[in-house]
């Protein structure tokens, strides 16, 4: 089953719309390992800093203190990006400044070490901006600033047609084609798991048949619902009348495009309020902030609306309506809506009923 899912997403082109909504995902669930990245950065920077300034012999100088304070203010404002293309460019800028600060660094150690440095620091930089969430341009702009700001072969002693220079130049080929290959296969990979716990997950809470929130779904949304306790709650139990002659008499499939008809009504009317398919031919609604005369119209509405369509094999619905009160559970709300709706099925059907104490008191 999974790997049907799996081939099946395998072979899909993502959507333009899923893939930005990917993008922000991954930028919101990463957005505290970028922070981190940036700063462990920075701090192996100052190390090295550090090192060559006072055992090199550098010296510590204002640019070291202005380096610091652009990669430090880079990092706070991560802190307040939340747009996922805004990172883009940013994280563009980090690399930008820190390329720079490492280059100044290793013009501080001698010549002939320079480019084994330079390869170095472009490797870890590289890997680095490979496992962060970054769109595709932004990944080639930031490994070209790395290598134009930590190329080997500049301000070095490197011969281009000595040996050190053909084996510097086999390590650069080599870095970027594996950095390249990891990062597309990693964006790949993350893109398609996104794409399939989405998927499983709408089929997890989505009625196959007629396109709306399913039980599961409905319980949940309910019961968070129940607990914020907000005023003028209202639970609605939807059940087609005699709904069994419609698949008796036109078939099954008649009576699954009358479930769907009914559910589209639902959709239309109940925009803004929490609605679903419990199954079989019932349907539920919770309404929020409504007073009694609000919520009766509401289903009042709903009836009339699947009474007086024209469309092909007309059905009824019958509601059973109950008011929440504070101290009821859904289970309890549950009870109340099907007594009322019990009542409204014996009273003649195509209506509703409000629950009151007397149904309760009657079954
Ligand atoms: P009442 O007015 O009292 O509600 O009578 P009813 O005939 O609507 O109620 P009953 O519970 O006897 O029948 C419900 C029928 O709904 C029985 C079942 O075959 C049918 N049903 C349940 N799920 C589906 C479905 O997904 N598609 C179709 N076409 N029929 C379904
Ligand atoms: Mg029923
Ligand atoms: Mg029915």
């Amino acid at each position: 089953m999974f790997k049907t899912i799996e081939d099946h997403v395998r072979q899909q082109v993502a959507p333009a719309a899923l893939r930005a909504e990917f993008r922000q995902h991954e930028f919101d669930v990463s957005r505290r390992f970028c922070q981190l990245i940036f700063c462990v950065s920075i701090v192996v920077w100052l190390v090295f800093d550090l090192i060559v300034s006072y055992i090199g012999g550098q010296g510590f100088t204002w640019l070291s203190g202005l380096f610091l304070a652009l990669m430090g203010s880079l990092t706070v404002v991560l802190g307040f990006t939340r747009h996922s293309h805004h990172f883009d460019v940013l994280n563009l800028l980090f690399i930008t400044v820190i390329t720079l600060g490492m280059r100044l660094v290793i013009e501080g150690i001698p010549i002939a070490l320079r480019p084994v440095w330079l390869a170095l620091g472009t490797s870890t930089v590289l890997y680095s901006v490979s496992v962060l969430p970054v769109r595709r341009w932004s990944f080639f702009c930031a490994m070209a600033i790395t290598w134009a700001m930590l190329n080997p072969f500049y301000d070095t002693n490197i011969d281009l047609d000595d040996l050190e220079a053909a084996m510097v130049l086999s390590y650069a080929i080599f870095l970027s084609g594996l950095v390249i290959y990891s990062y597309l296969r990693l964006r790949q990979t993350k893109l398609h798991n996104y794409y399939m716990s989405k998927m499983l997950l709408e089929q997890a809470y989505v009625d196959v048949l007629t396109d709306i929130p399913n039980r599961r779904s409905f319980m949940l949304k309910a019961e968070r619902q129940l607990k914020a306790a907000a005023p003028g709650q209202y639970l609605a139990m939807i059940d087609i009348d005699n709904f069994k002659k419609v698949n008796d008499r036109f078939g099954h499939d008649v009576g699954d495009e009358v479930l769907k008809r009914v559910a589209v009504h639902i959709r239309a009317a109940m925009a803004g309020q929490e609605f679903a398919r419990l199954g079989g031919e019932e349907f539920a609604v919770i309404f929020q902030g409504l007073d009694q005369p609000a919520a009766e119209q509401q289903v009042s509405d709903l009836c009339q609306r699947v009474r007086e369509d024209t469309g092909e094999h007309p059905v009824t619905i019958s509601i059973g309506l109950a008011h929440i009160n504070d101290d009821d559970t859904l289970t309890m709300a549950l009870i109340k809506a099907d007594q009322a709706l019990y009542e409204a099925k014996h009273t003649g059907k195509d209506r509703y009923v409000l629950w009151s104490s007397r149904l309760a008191s009657e079954s």
